[in-house]
Order: structure tokens, then C-alpha cells, then sequence
């Protein structure tokens, strides 16, 4: 449940055209090979350099993004890394002998192609994996959409069984969140919308998952031990986000932010959907009651 904080949020378009290029600089690498075994020509130091797996543009490019793959998937990363050095190892020394003039081995070429078959497969997986991944985070704040909600809810309320904890659902609303934009413009309100994002990731427990919701609105699945705690957290949240103005560029004095907390403590056997719909009766209610505040559904 934990969220990738990914430095491609919002250009992912621009990733994956960075991505097909690598592996296109790669299949380039390959042809480079070919020539050299045909004409003898030298293949140049990504091929024939110990260290060729580090010099090649697609090696180069991977361990630039490798922090980003490892969130996406540890596994599949370092294999990724494992194959394209042993795919180099390979072919250096199928250079070496044809550059010695003498025929290269079977072994070497066989460990050559299972490398590379396996670093196409694994790469075309990563790259679903960033696709789908960028289709269920919002692209501004970096936070998950809806897509998991129902699966993470369910799971949540599993763990809360067994270690006999509560689950509230907890719709965050910005208060007056049209007049930032209508005073500051959109790209401030953006701001502020990211801004408050990182304020609720950081402010959140590990297992507390944290969406998006809609547009100035987040859900969060709290878990606390009693009711008093839930109380406790939400007006920690309040006291923290009031008390931290957003400073934007360019704009003399910071952003003023408060928020609106409608609270539900999800019944055992409740479906989200109805706990979603009591918590927004709850925001409702404390909207009404002139904002800056919590309310907890009864
Ligand atoms: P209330 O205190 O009752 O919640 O008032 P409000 O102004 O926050 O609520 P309202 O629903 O009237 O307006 C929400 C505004 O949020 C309207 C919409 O243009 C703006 N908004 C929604 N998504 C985004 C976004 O991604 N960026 C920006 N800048 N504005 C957004
Ligand atoms: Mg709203
Ligand atoms: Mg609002």
C-alpha cells in the first residue's frame, strides 16, 4: 500500500518515448555487433571496455532511472541489471575472438541470446508496469486515484480484524479552495494542491493509504486503536495544515489553508461505498458548521 513517489509523475509520455529510445540504442548496439563480425570492423568501447555494460547509452540510461524502476519492481530491476551485464560479458568475448580471427563460441552466443530475450521480456514488463502505474496516480500530486480503493479498503479492514483496530474513512475537503483560484489564479491553486498532498503523505502512518479523490478533495483510510485517537489525529491534521501557509513564487505573502474532515468509523461488515457516503453527510455537516473543523458520523 505504500505510494510511489515517482519523478516521472506527469511525463510519463515523455519517459516512455525515452524508454523505446534506449531500447532502440540498444538494437543499434547490436547491429554496431554484426557489422563487426561480418567486416571486422572495431565495435568501440561499449562492446570491447570491461565496464562496456556501464558506457552503452541504454546502461547508462537505466542507471540513471534506477531508483524509479526499483520502486516500480526490485526484482525485475536488478535482473534487468544482471542480464545486460552478462549479455556485455558475452559478447566482449565473442568480439575478442572474431577481432583474434577466429570463430566465436557456441557458449558465449547462447549466453548472448538467453540475455537478450530475457532483458526484451523484463523491459517490456517495466514498461507496462509505468503505464499502469501512471494511469492510477494523479499526475499533479503524485497520489493514487481511485483504482485500488476497493482492494485497499478491504485489506485494511482485514488487518483491523485481526489486530482489533478501527478503520475510519475520512474525506478531506480544501475550504473555499474556487476563491484560491479566483484570487491567485489556477496554477497557484495547483500548487497548493500538491503542496497539501505532501503535507497529508508526510502527516500519515504507513498503512494508511491516501487518494485523490476528486478534485480538491483526498480520502484517507485511517487506523487508530479508539475513537479518541481518530479524534486526536484529525485535529493534529487540521492544527497542522492550518498553521502552514503555502509560500508560491512571485506571491508576496503564503496561501492561508484550511480543510474540512468528514469522518466515518467503518461498520464490520460495511461496504466502502456506504462508509464514503456517511463520511460525505459528516464533511456536509462540519461545512455547515462553518469549516476549519471535523465532524465523525455517529
Ligand atoms: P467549500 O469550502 O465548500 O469546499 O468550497 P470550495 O470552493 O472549496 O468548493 P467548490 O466545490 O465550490 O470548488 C472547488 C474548486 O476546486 C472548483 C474547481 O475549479 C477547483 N479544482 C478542482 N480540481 C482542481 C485542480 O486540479 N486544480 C485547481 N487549481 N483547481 C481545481
Ligand atoms: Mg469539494
Ligand atoms: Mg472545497
Amino acid at each position: 500500500m505504500s505510494m510511489l513517489n515517482l519523478s516521472h509523475t506527469g511525463q510519463t509520455d515523455s519517459f516512455i518515448v525515452e524508454f523505446d529510445a534506449a531500447i532502440e540504442a540498444h538494437m543499434d548496439w547490436t547491429r554496431r555487433i554484426l557489422r563487426c563480425a561480418v567486416l571486422h570492423t572495431h565495435p568501440g568501447e561499449d562492446v570491447m571496455s570491461p565496464v562496456a555494460h556501464t558506457l552503452c547509452h541504454f546502461g547508462h540510461w537505466f542507471r540513471l532511472n534506477t531508483e524509479y524502476f526499483e520502486e516500480l519492481d526490485g526484482e525485475s530491476a536488478l535482473h534487468v541489471e544482471n542480464l545486460h551485464q552478462a549479455m556485455h560479458d558475452a559478447m566482449r568475448n565473442i568480439c575478442a575472438d572474431v577481432m583474434n580471427g577466429n570463430a566465436g563460441k557456441e557458449v558465449d552466443l547462447q549466453a548472448f541470446e538467453h540475455a537478450q530475450s530475457e532483458l526484451l521480456m523484463l523491459l517490456a514488463r517495466l514498461k507496462t508496469l509505468c503505464i499502469s502505474h501512471a494511469v492510477r496516480h494523479d499526475p499533479l500530486t503524485g497520489l493514487p486515484l481511485r483504482h485500488g480503493i476497493e482492494r485497499d479498503f478491504a485489506l485494511c479492514m482485514k488487518d483491523a480484524r485481526r489486530s482489533h483496530t478501527l478503520v475510519y474513512v475520512s474525506l478531506i475537503d480544501v475550504d473555499h479552495f474556487k476563491r484560491i483560484n479566483d484570487d491567485h489564479g489556477h496554477p497557484a491553486g495547483d500548487l497548493v494542491l500538491r503542496h497539501l498532498a505532501n503535507m497529508l503523505r508526510l502527516s500519515l502512518r504507513d498503512n494508511e493509504p491516501l487518494y485523490r479523490f476528486g478534485g480538491e478533495e483526498f480520502l484517507w483510510l485511517m487506523r487508530c486503536a479508539s475513537a479518541e485517537e481518530a479524534e486526536k489525529s484529525a485535529s493534529r491534521l487540521l492544527a497542522a495544515i492550518r498553521s502552514t501557509p503555502v509560500s508560491i513564487a512571485n506571491l508576496a505573502t503564503p496561501i492561508a489553508l484550511t480543510v474540512t474532515l468528514g469522518l466515518v468509523r467503518a461498520g464490520e461488515h460495511e461496504e466502502l461505498s456506504s462508509a464514503i457516503r456517511r463520511a460525505d453527510v459528516a464533511l456536509y455537516q462540519g461545512k455547515k458548521d462553518g469549516r476549519n473543523r471535523f465532524v465523525i458520523a455517529s
